[in-house]
């Protein structure tokens, strides 16, 4: 097919473009695809420089937006994203949060006001493939869950239908994390049934082998310093072991419009 090729995300936060599509940007992008990535928030409720916390003293929300504005442009780059859009929107903090009634906070936008701004975006790119969370946010912050409501909002309004799908982590593979834990000698309770935020592996629709690309992932997780520091689980882990361990992205099918059946390999299946 000549049509060129468009992908975008629309991530909650920066850094959410590293840790969930980390290895498929690069990818695509070494494939001729167009990359776009949409970030909702500033970031303000993530941790300041040295890891303090957004309830502790000396977090002042709009020097840690400073800090993680200058992150993601790094990231982007190491990810070859070709066109990063702000949004803008302040930050809400976790569920439950009270940041999360903040009347510039994203939670507390109307979703036909956002969406209309990711609209203009939509137009103007006309992906044919879209990322972003399910309607629980992947694990249920409201940035996230909000991030998936916009999208599906902006989507229902454009000209044609594009393949939308959301990121996800089968529930086998957490089961084989915590194993992997408790043969560590952590004491890891089998939380299979509370645990919601796994995707039943039958509900997979694509699963991206990502292999080329994770060191880019594991680099782009790394400039997210001020949220992912030396002292975090990846970065503790090491690139090489990171490399050879975390080599694949995991996705469920929104909308279909081009009928696709079973399991994918690439995003763009149909498209190319
Ligand atoms: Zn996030």
């Amino acid at each position: 097919m000549s049509e060129s090729l468009t992908f975008l995300a629309v991530h909650a936060h920066p850094d959410d473009e590293a840790s969930s599509t980390g290895g498929s940007f690069p990818l695509l992008a070494s494939q001729g695809v167009r990359t776009v990535l949409v970030t909702c928030t500033n970031g303000e409720h993530g941790d300041a420089a040295g890891g303090v916390k957004p309830d502790e003293a000396g977090h002042d929300p709009d020097e840690v937006a400073e800090l993680r504005r200058e992150e993601l442009d790094r990231a982007c780059e190491i990810l070859h994203i070709d066109r990063l859009v702000r949004l803008g929107y302040r930050d809400s903090g976790m569920d439950g949060w009270p940041q999360n009634n903040h009347e510039q906070s994203f939670w507390q936008t109307p979703v036909a006001e956002a969406a209309e701004k990711l609209l203009v975006v939509l137009r103007e790119e006309r992906p044919q493939v879209i990322m972003t969370y399910n309607d629980f946010g992947f694990y249920g912050h409201p940035d996230h869950i909000q991030a998936h409501r916009i999208t599906m909002a902006a989507v229902a309004q454009l000209d044609y239908e594009p393949t939308v799908y959301f990121n996800a982590i089968p529930k086998s593979v957490f089961r084989q994390w915590r194993q992997r834990r408790r043969e560590a000698g952590e004491d890891v309770p089998d939380d299979d049934d509370t645990n919601n935020f796994g995707t039943e592996d039958d509900d997979i629709a694509a699963i991206i082998d990502v292999a080329a690309t994770n060191g880019l992932k594991f680099d782009a997780l790394a400039a997210h310093a001020s949220q992912i520091g030396e002292g975090s689980f990846w970065m503790q882990m090491g690139r090489e072991k990171y490399v050879a361990t975390n080599v694949t992205e995991w996705f469920v099918r929104a909308t279909n419009p081009l009928g696709l059946t079973g399991v994918v390999n690439d995003l763009f299946a149909g498209y190319r």
